[in-house]
């Protein structure tokens, strides 16, 4: 028998309890026991219902593009539950002085595939355009070796404006991190390659296209669940032995003994013969402290951002005013304290009754700390103050929910592919050992997927 302890129950631990149990069910001898701190399983996943509107408090959604998540969910019986996002009212606007400017048509992330809706729109002055077009014509690179960041790179190639108009803001959406931090290698490593093999990033991706991919209608860009991202982690646990799931029960150390590990939580301890830390890397390090010094010193140095998400909901009045579109995300140098917002019930069929308007805003980045220090009232304040000044709205809301999510977005910074080469030789010399979550090759849901169930994989060769 190989008893194997996964610590964290969020989607990394929950999809590494999954990958053991189909190994069980298939005959092979393995005993698991998941460890999870707080009252519930799912981390950041999760979903509640307040008057009839769909919450979701972490994720909404998962790239379409990456399937782990969507394959999972069929592979759990959810094939008709998972739904994708309204494409058609498939636009992000940025805020510009202050007003909604759509993100022109054909742009693939910072990369103009086609040049007519750029030149056309106010969101780039002549300066920006002209370097645009010029980058079409730039040559590939093959001399750079070293990881920059995500802003040196774009600033090569399309000058400040891009960096700061579109793509920091995008990436403060999506990781709530600051571009001229943030390694490009790890964050968007295909423009890294784009690069060297084409030079420009805008040809290159003209180029990528097959004919077949080119004619074919797109794929909708992001899924998700009916009943709401929860539905997943409700799944697997359903999948799961209910003697293996211990709630509310934080692992406090770790300690290698010969080839097995000791884990203690609480007032008991128990002998196993692997491990699998799947909490965020602050907490592996600590747990790590008396195993290996300096690989907890490699995961402590993974640096992680807090984020609150605010639900509020409004009348149709606020409904009909709204722009259609999946929602807006806000530059630096506007006087605006929310880094993103979602108009949820034009994202996703059915998250809200029809005469509701629900908006979801994102709070984070380099003033993040200060916002965890505020109470209710001061988050709503901001909030509502930004939803006055971008979408003149000063309707009373008929509901606000807000969630904390402290040190929970991992950040990929200039160095953290080195970082990660060192993590895993250190971790080969403790045997019985590996590592999941979303500090390492992925922060999105279907990353965490992969990362657990290939935890599983890793410790038993499946
Ligand atoms: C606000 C927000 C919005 C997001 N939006 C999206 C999105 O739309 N799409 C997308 O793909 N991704 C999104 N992400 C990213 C993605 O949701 C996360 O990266 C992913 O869910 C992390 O899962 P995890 O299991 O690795 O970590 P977590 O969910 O953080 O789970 C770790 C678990 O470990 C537990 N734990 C900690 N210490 C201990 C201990 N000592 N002992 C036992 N248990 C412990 C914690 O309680 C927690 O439950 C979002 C993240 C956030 C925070």
């Amino acid at each position: 028998m190989t008893r194997v302890a996964i610590i964290g129950g969020g989607i990394s631990g929950l999809s590494a309890a999954y990958a053991l149990q189909k190994q069980r069910i298939t005959g092979a001898n393995i005993e698991y026991m998941l460890y999870e701190s707080s009252p519930h399983f799912g981390g950041v996943l999760q979903t509640e219902i307040v008057h009839k509107c769909l919450i979701e408090a972490g994720p909404d959604s998962f790239l379409t593009e990456k399937s782990w998540a969507a394959d999972l969910g069929r592979e759990l019986g959810l094939g008709d539950q998972l739904i994708t996002s309204n494409d058609a009212h498939r636009k992000t606007y940025i805020v510009k002085d202050g007003r909604l400017v759509p993100i022109p048509n054909g742009l693939m992330f910072m990369a103009p595939t086609r040049m007519m809706p750029t030149l056309f729109s106010p969101l780039f002055s002549w300066s920006t355009k002209v370097t645009m077009a010029r980058e079409w014509f730039a040559s590939p690179q093959s001399t750079t070796t070293s990881d920059e960041s995500v802003a040196a790179f774009v600033e090569r190639h399309y000058g400040r404006e891009m960096l700061d108009q579109l793509v920091a803001p995008l990436l403060a959406g999506v990781y709530g991190g600051d571009a001229s931090q943030m390694s490009m290698r790890a964050v968007l490593p295909r423009f890294v390659e784009m690069e060297k093999k084409h030079g420009s990033l805008g040809r290159g991706i003209t180029r990528e296209r097959t004919p077949a991919s080119s004619g074919q209608a797109s794929k909708p860009l992001f899924t998700s669940l009916k009943g709401g991202m929860q539905q997943l982690t409700v799944a697997l646990m359903k999948t799961l032995q209910p003697e293996s799931l211990r709630i509310n029960t934080p692992v406090q150390a770790l300690q290698p003994q010969g080839s097995k590990w000791l884990v203690s939580a609480g007032y008991e301890s128990d002998q196993v013969d692997a491990v699998i830390i799947a909490t965020p890397a602050y907490v592996a390090a600590k747990l790590l402290h008396i195993a290996d010094i300096e690989l907890a010193a490699e995961l402590a140095a993974i640096p992680y951002n807090s984020s609150i998400t605010v639900a509020l909901a409004f009348d149709d009045k606020v409904r009909a005013s709204l722009p259609l579109g999946f929602g807006f995300l806000v530059p630096k140098n506007e006087p605006v304290g929310i880094l993103a917002a979602t108009f949820v019930h034009n994202k996703f069929p059915n998250r809200a009754p029809e005469n509701v308007a629900l908006i979801r805003c994102f709070l984070g980045g380099s003033k993040a700390d200060d916002y965890m220090q505020l109470d209710d009232i001061g988050i709503i304040d901001i909030v509502r103050r930004d939803l006055h000044r971008v979408l003149g709205i000063t309707a009373d809301p008929l509901f606000t929910s807000i969630y904390r999510w402290n040190r929970a977005m991992a950040q990929y910074n200039v160095g953290h592919l080195d970082r990660l080469a060192k993590i895993e030789t250190l971790c080969q010399k403790l045997p019985g050992l590996a590592l999941a979550g979303n500090a390492y090759t992925g922060i999105g849901v279907p990353d965490c997927i992969r990362s657990g169930m290939n935890a599983a994989a890793e410790l038993f060769k499946i």
